[in-house]
């Protein structure tokens, strides 16, 4: 029996290919392929720049950096996401506090956004970073969110590891229209992948030069950044404490490749997401609800049933080989996070969400047949 996942990677000749050629070529690493990743990105998003990082973890770190986060800094994100969005916070010795979802696309909910944010003011305990997640591939009421942070001189940073190629009011995720910095992720499960990598966007230069500097162990080679002058054509300086998150050119040659096929794999997505909407709309499932003014790259389908159903559909599914998942565990129910003072009952939709979810199989190599298998033993439940 053949499983389905959830989610997995559309590799075809092409991308085998392309990573070939830069096995055999002059550069593994640090050559043509990363660089015109970066470019390709910048093309595809409208941003000005784009950094390739080894993963987007590693992207979230640099973009708290780049934004001086520090020990005594607070950055606020969603409690339904990847741990890697909070965790970036804690890399640079900053506190994290999360702002509840909203109950209909499970996004950070701008309202109780601003409500937060009014009662930290009073307490002089604003935080400097917020990080909304484009959950599923739907993108966040970024115009509403935005407009709260620049108010109270916020930093933005769009965690868009679910979002390549996504669409809010007719812009594409990672423009930076109304953000400092956005990241994606190109881990296998992702839009597109280059096994493991992640690039962050912005059009803010300083940002681009500060995380360019911290994925390289703080060295730069550029005359003007250096702080003397030196005659020796091979000099470099460390001008700060960096890391080695830098992305490999047989990675970038892969994603190269994967982003060629961009619009199809969304097109794929939607296929399946549209098959879903119709076939189970008569069930007793909440669908996804997608705002009129955004495009969805539907990284996720999920589907929210009461706590039983979730459990035998769950369990029926896996004993047909179907692996469905929960996407997220709220973070902060994470024994790490518990630790640091958080409890259940703190952000009751997000609770609520979680108790209910199940991530559904869509990918663009998910076959019309394999998708029929899935609904029919959905049906058979239901
Ligand atoms: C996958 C993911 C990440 C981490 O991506 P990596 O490239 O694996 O480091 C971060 N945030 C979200 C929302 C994700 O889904």
């Amino acid at each position: 029996m053949n499983t389905i996942n959830y989610g997995r990677q559309t590799v075809d000749e092409s991308d085998i290919k392309a990573v070939l050629d830069t096995l055999t070529s002059d550069y593994l690493t640090q050559g043509p392929q990363v660089s015109l990743f970066e470019q390709s990105i910048t093309k595809t998003c409208s941003s000005q720049h784009a950094i390739a990082f080894n993963s987007a973890t590693s992207a979230l770190h640099c973009a708290c950096l780049a934004l001086d986060l520090k020990p005594g800094d607070t950055l606020w994100t969603t409690p339904i996401t990847f741990v890697a969005s909070a965790n970036c916070a804690r890399y640079c010795g900053a506190e994290v506090d999360f702002v509840d979802i909203d109950p209909d696309t499970y996004n950070l909910c701008p309202s109780a956004l601003l409500k937060k944010i009014q009662e930290a003011e009073k307490k002089g305990a604003l935080p400097k970073i917020i990080v909304v997640v484009h959950l599923c591939g739907q993108p966040c009421d970024m115009k509403k969110i935005s407009k709260i942070a620049t108010a109270y001189n916020i930093k933005v940073i769009e965690d868009a590891s679910h979002a390549l190629g996504a669409r809010y009011q007719n812009h594409p995720i990672g423009d930076c229209k109304y953000s400092d910095i956005t990241i994606f992720s190109f881990h296998p499960v992702k839009i597109i992948t280059s096994a493991e990598g992640g690039m962050a966007t912005t059009n803010q230069i300083e940002l681009a030069k500060k995380m360019r500097l911290a994925a390289s162990h703080g060295i730069t080679r550029s005359s003007e950044e250096m702080i003397g002058k030196h005659e020796e054509p091979w000099f470099y300086e460390q001008i700060s404490l960096g890391y080695n998150y830098r992305m490999s050119d047989i990675h970038a040659a892969l994603g190269n490749s994967q982003l060629k096929r961009l619009s199809s794999f969304i097109n794929e997505r939607q296929r399946i997401a549209d098959t879903y909407n119709t076939e189970l709309s008569t069930l007793p499932i909440k669908l996804p609800l997608i705002e009129p003014d955004c495009l969805s790259a539907y990284h996720l389908y999920v589907i929210r049933v009461d706590k039983q159903t979730r459990m035998a559909l769950y369990e029926h599914l896996k004993n047909n080989g179907v692996l469905t998942n929960v996407h997220y565990i709220p973070v902060h129910l994470q024994p790490y996070y518990k630790k640091l003072g958080f409890k259940k009952g703190d952000y009751p939709n997000a609770e609520k969400y979680y108790e209910e979810a199940l991530t559904l199989p869509i990918y663009p190599s998910l076959t019309k047949e394999q998708l029929n298998t899935v609904i029919q033993l959905i049906k058979q439940v239901l």
